[in-house]
């Protein structure tokens, strides 16, 4: 029997992934309760609100800043190659609750559909994708998953 890998793409920075349970999680565009350095290496977890001390400060004296990518910043790369090659290789891919408009992200459904994978989309709203995906369901992801799953 094949191992099923499951990978869960997000652009989310919220970690409401993290507190699901949700395991093998890529954080496009990072993580709000992470804070970063913006001179030396250092990373590190801070979920308190509000901050307790602000500018944020690394203990290296630096200002800290959130480790989200914010409007006109790159991508991680590493994490950006790691959803790259979990799409390449996906048999399926879910699309759920994304406009499809954000790039680089969006380019993750043609590279699906490109290397053969089925390709379905639940949205509310139809998108760029919605007459190439192998199907489109609309609708709330609150909805629509649960009908998925449970039946
Ligand atoms: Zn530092």
């Amino acid at each position: 029997m094949r191992k099923t890998k499951f990978t869960l793409i997000t652009q989310n920075v919220d970690g409401l992934h993290d507190l699901a349970g949700s395991k093998n999680i890529l954080k496009l565009h990072g993580d709000i309760w992470q804070m970063r350095c913006t001179q030396c290496a250092k990373s590190w977890q801070d979920r308190g609100v509000p901050l307790a001390k602000m500018p944020p400060q690394c203990a290296c004296g630096a200002l800290a800043r959130p480790d989200i990518v914010w409007f006109g910043e790159a991508l991680p790369t590493g994490v950006w190659n790691r959803a790259w090659q979990a799409v390449q290789t996906a048999q399926l891919l879910l699309v759920i609750g994304t406009s499809g408009v954000v790039y680089p992200a969006a380019d993750l459904v043609p590279l699906a559909l490109g290397r053969g994978a089925k390709v379905v989309e639940v949205n509310p709203d139809t998108t760029p994708f919605s007459e190439t995906v192998d199907c489109a369901l609309r609708g709330a992801a609150g909805e629509i998953l649960p009908q998925l799953l449970f039946r």
